[in-house]
């Protein structure tokens, strides 16, 4: 049997961490158990084939000659300006959304708007910055009034996302939202049921199988259900890649 004032405790941490990540009040009643799950392998970095001196300018290379000239779906035509991605090349983690929205659009830089502050914010819960991650989207073109890209638009702009994903070989990918999940995932399965369980990339490229994906809500989605509930998920799902990537859990208060 658990001890009450073990239990307590854990539970005073948990809402303490969620409040450092999210802001806002909680209230015992509302605080969630972290879900029992089963860590990946010890993860490795899968050989990307670029050296870590070589790969910013392999990314800014893909990124001008290429994704900024891309005329490959239809979303070319209604861009303001494509969105790369931006962070470190030799990042260990990558998040992964599903498209540009209109910020992102305006500015060129992904993850800018009221979604991207969320995200920022969780990145510094994680003890990190933004700078010290990579952060993208499976299409680098604002679908119109921010709809989910069509799969003639995901397709047409999957090999940027592969050989980004090649060139910084990262530990972790965490993939936000429905759309980014189900296609790096390459299931139907819905974000509720896969969020929080580690997944492994398939192999969709060379040395890409293998990576640990955790999948979690998107930003956009936690800012229209901002409930305890699913920001304690989301804080759960970062805890459990901060945990892989061997990064200081936050101190009991
Ligand atoms: S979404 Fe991708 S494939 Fe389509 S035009 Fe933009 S960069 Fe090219």
């Amino acid at each position: 049997m658990s001890d009450p004032i073990e239990s307590l405790t854990k539970s005073a941490r948990q809402l303490i961490e969620i409040e450092q990540l999210l802001g806002g009040q909680f209230t015992p009643a509302e605080a969630n158990s972290l879900p029992e799950v089963q860590l990946p392998k010890q993860p490795v970095r899968a050989a990307g084939g670029v050296a870590p001196e070589d790969k910013a300018a392999a990314l800014d290379e893909m990124n001008e000659n290429e994704v900024k000239v891309c005329t490959r779906c239809g979303l070319a035509g209604t861009r303001t300006q494509t969105v790369f991605g931006e962070g470190d090349p030799n990042a260990g983690l990558v998040f992964v959304g599903e498209g540009p929205g209109q910020n992102e659009d305006e500015t060129g830089r992904p993850f800018c708007g009221r979604a991207g502050e969320l995200l920022t914010k969780m990145i510094g819960a994680m003890g990190l910055s933004r700078s010290d991650v990579f952060i993208c989207n499976v299409v680098k073109c604002r679908p119109p009034q921010n709809r989910n890209p069509m799969s003639d638009e995901v397709e047409a702009c999957w090999p940027y996302l592969m050989r980004q994903l090649q060139i910084i070989s990262p530990k972790v990918i965490v993939t936000m939202g429905n759309p980014a999940t189900q296609k790096l995932l390459q299931t139907k399965r819905g974000i509720t049921r896969l969020r929080g369980n580690w997944q492994e990339l398939p192999e969709l490229a060379d040395s890409l199988g293998g990576i640990p994906v955790m999948p979690t809500f998107h930003p956009a989605y936690v800012l229209r259900n901002y409930s305890p509930q699913v920001r304690s998920d989301v804080w759960s799902d970062l805890k459990q890649v901060m945990t892989v990537l061997g990064l200081e859990l936050p101190k009991d208060k």
